[in-house]
């Protein structure tokens, strides 16, 4: 907003102050009193108050009331802000500092919006799919949508099969149920990740070991995992399997990890329920472990709302989650059982939500790198900030935008920021909390990286923006200026 244009003094006429408030569009001037402090704001009101009072046009703003007009100190937070304006009933504060010139008018419309992490992104077609499965009736169970968006993802991704699920942790459950995983059981899983990742493993009754993180991925360590698979031959009981999560939508150094599963004889399950759109050395995330999964839930770079896939290039493996997801039923007129099942599903409208979200998916990948890249290139100037790296064998859906902050450079810790930066009503999130620090996994072990716990350092100091693909630039611009305001401090 440009002050100069939008201030007044009292010698200016009443033509000139409705002249000014029409160029301006904010139906409110800052009255300034000549040695350039704020006295009083003027509205349109105002003037229109002046004229009924028997005022003329050329008369000066000389016969306004003198009053003091509410200000805000620069440095206050936007809550703070809001507060005022909701205590006077208006829609603009001054900001003045600490001489009472005015630095900034804030206007309600920007500072009163939530700005969320990431919120869901819906494009032009999930409507029609869903529409058909009303006009067919084909609402629940199976249908048309389900089986064209399980063949619609397989051939995004480049992979023989797929089953569309009621959740990304179903289909890691499914996954530990098809590889055979039962009680007293162990199941190797990255330490840094949602504990979605880890919970399916107890679920079997199976016992959870945790790897650390590499600094260039952040995700599972090649040399933690190569400690850990000795030790559990040694220990004389390999893994059943290896959960392999690809943070924050940046796929694992899968290579090295994938050498070493081979060498013990141990299968891969791939948690790609962050990284779908995301790429290994060009090939796609999700589509490495003997099974892959996604996930469909609200956050996630797609969503159904809630959902999830699991994929495999092993049809029978496919097969199997499907049968195991529909409760087990024995093809058989009555219901016959042989086996456990569950409620996995995914339900046909929900599925047509699905599909169209993968027709926008491509987009939403660009969407969130730029965001990414907004970000970097405006805080270029923060030395504090380090950005989550993507090494050159990656290519990151940059599902959120993740960086570290130096508590030694700035004197502040990223928890501190993150509340700091929801006063201004901007919502960031602490990176995730590592498994082995989780109190319902504290008696687990876990294997460090070296001599480092990199999955506790990120923890520590690390900080996810808003990043959704649905962010508008105003909104970006508003994350850019108050992390930057509070990392000069
Ligand atoms: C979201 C998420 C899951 C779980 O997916 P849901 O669909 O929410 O059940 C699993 N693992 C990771 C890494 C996730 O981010």
């Amino acid at each position: 907003m440009d002050l100069q244009a939008t201030s007044v003094t009292r010698a200016d006429s009443l033509r000139e102050a409705l002249r000014r408030l029409d160029a301006a569009g904010t139906g409110v001037l800052l009255l300034q009193q000549p040695d350039g402090t704020f006295e009083r704001t003027v509205t349109d009101g105002d003037i229109r108050r002046l004229l009924l009072d028997g005022a003329t046009l050329d008369d000066s703003l000389e016969r306004l009331a003198r009053i003091r007009s509410v200000v805000i100190q620069s440095g206050q937070a936007s809550q703070d802000a809001l507060e005022l304006m909701n205590t006077h009933s208006i829609n603009h504060l001054p900001v003045v500092d600490g001489q009472g010139r005015v630095v900034r008018l804030l206007d309600r419309k920007e500072i009163d919006e939530q700005i969320l992490l990431s919120s869901p992104h819906l494009g032009t077609h999930e409507r029609e799919f869903v529409e058909e499965a009303f006009r067919t009736n084909w609402i629940a169970p199976l249908g048309p949508n389900v089986d064209a968006f399980e063949r619609e993802l397989a051939d995004a991704v480049g992979i023989g099969h797929a089953a569309a699920v009621s959740s990304g942790t179903a289909a890691i459950h499914l996954a530990l149920l098809l590889l055979d995983v039962k009680l007293d059981d162990v199941v190797f899983c990255s330490a840094l990740t949602f504990a979605a990742s880890a919970n399916p493993i107890v679920y079997q009754g199976a016992e959870p070991v945790f790897i650390d993180s590499d600094p260039q991925s952040w995700n599972m360590s090649a040399s933690a995992l190569e400690v850990a698979l000795r030790d559990a031959k040694a220990r004389g009981k390999l893994p059943r399997a290896v959960i392999v999560v690809n943070l924050y939508g940046q796929s694992a150094d899968i290579d090295p990890l994938a050498l070493l599963c081979r060498q013990y004889g141990v299968p891969i399950i791939e948690d790609a329920a962050e990284s779908l759109g995301a790429r290994y050395k060009g090939r796609p995330s999700g589509t490495f472990g003997q099974i892959g999964v996604y996930s469909f839930n609200g956050n996630k770079i797609i969503t159904t709302s809630g959902g999830g896939m699991l994929v495999s290039d092993d049809e029978a493996f496919v097969k199997r989650a499907r049968f195991l997801s529909t409760q087990a039923r024995e093809p058989a007129l009555h219901y016959e059982h042989k086996t456990i099942g569950y409620n996995y599903r995914m339900s046909n409208i929900l599925a047509g939500v699905g599909r169209g979200q993968l027709k926008v998916l491509g987009e939403r990948v660009a969407a969130r790198r730029k965001v990414f890249d907004r970000y970097r290139s405006a805080l270029a100037d923060c030395r504090a900030l380090s950005w989550m790296p993507e090494p050159e064998w990656s290519h990151s859906n940059r599902w959120l935008t993740a960086c570290t902050i130096d508590p030694r450079q700035i004197g502040m810790s990223s928890v501190e920021i993150i509340k700091q930066l929801s006063l201004e009503r901007i919502e960031a999130r602490p990176v995730w909390k590592p498994m082995q620090m989780q109190p319902v996994f504290a008696q687990c072990r876990y294997f460090k990286h070296d001599s480092r716990s990199v999955s506790q350092e990120l923890y520590e100091q690390g900080l996810c923006l808003p990043s959704g693909s649905n962010l508008g630039e105003r909104q970006q611009d508003r994350v850019i200026e108050a992390l930057a305001a509070l990392l000069q401090r």
